[in-house]
């Protein structure tokens, strides 16, 4: 409790799944807690599992691909809590896309959109706070499909090692003023999300544990355990690390 009192952290999709489980995380931890997504009902849902945890949040309907947007929920978040000193960036989405040559170019741009682009403006509107409080710390949600790639996910795929990119810059350029840039990539976690792909693609989740060698699937608490991890002073040394998460699921 002591590490993250008086701290603020932001986690974006926060209202559903990995970000959920981000944002109460963090919470547990002591942070103070900007709940940002675009699902109002989903957000604000978050926010009063947190208080009634004994918890502080609040909520922030936000768009991450909308650099007004983004600007604002920086700027609401300083306004509220006065600090930011670490950011989850996690807002994703992952619509089916057909085979590469198949996938339609407005799909394409909706992806890299939120993805790429949106985590790239989450920390460019983010990195100012944090210096402006001396430092911080900010981990992205890759993927597996950050590392292999992903048939008929082309645009998710490319998005997720995109950020690969990103996350390793940042951490060069950011590292001489305290602030780390790290990444998680989640293996097969079950989420709405998750639930939503299996049931499009007619895939039994009952059988995906056979993709694991961790055999099971995860929770999305094993990913937010990670992240907030990812931001403590415990890993005071880590920065610019695309950490799996995903029970050796990428191992072969
Ligand atoms: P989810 O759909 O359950 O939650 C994602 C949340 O992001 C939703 O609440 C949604 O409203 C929000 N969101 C979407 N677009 C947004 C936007 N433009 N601005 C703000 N919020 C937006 O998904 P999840 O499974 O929890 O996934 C979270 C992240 O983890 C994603 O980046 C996803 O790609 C990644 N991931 C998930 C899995 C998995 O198995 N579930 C595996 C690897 C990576």
């Amino acid at each position: 409790g002591v590490e993250w009192t008086g701290k603020v952290a932001l986690v974006t999709g926060a209202g559903s799944g990995i970000g959920q489980a981000s944002a109460e995380a963090f919470a547990r931890a002591g942070a103070k807690v900007a709940v940002v997504d675009l699902d109002v009902a989903g957000g604000e849902r978050v926010v009063e599992n947190i208080k009634a945890a004994g918890g502080e949040a609040f909520f922030i309907a936000s768009n991450v691909s909308d650099e007004n947007a983004v600007k604002e929920m920086v700027a609401e978040t300083l306004s509220r809590y006065g600090r930011l000193d670490a950011a989850h960036n996690n807002a994703g989405i992952s619509p089916d896309t057909g085979l590469t040559a198949d996938c339609p170019f407005d799909v394409w741009n909706q992806v890299m959109a939120v993805n790429l682009t949106g985590t790239w403006l989450c920390m460019k509107h983010q990195i100012p706070a944090l210096l402006a409080g001396g430092g911080g710390a900010i981990v992205n949600t890759g993927s597996v499909n950050s590392i292999k790639g992903a048939p008929k996910l082309s645009a998710y795929a490319a998005s997720k090692h995109g950020l690969v990119g990103l996350t390793r810059t940042a951490a060069i350029e950011y590292a001489a003023q305290n602030i780390r840039v790290n990444m998680i990539c989640p293996g097969i976690t079950l989420t709405p999300m998750l639930e939503k792909k299996a049931a499009e693609v007619d895939w039994d989740l009952k059988t995906a544990h056979q993709m694991v060698p961790i055999d099971r699937l995860a929770a999305p608490n094993e990913m937010a355990e990670a992240a907030v991890w990812l931001c403590s002073t415990s890993a005071s040394y880590i920065t610019g690390v695309v950490l799996s998460v995903d029970g050796g699921m990428t191992l072969n």
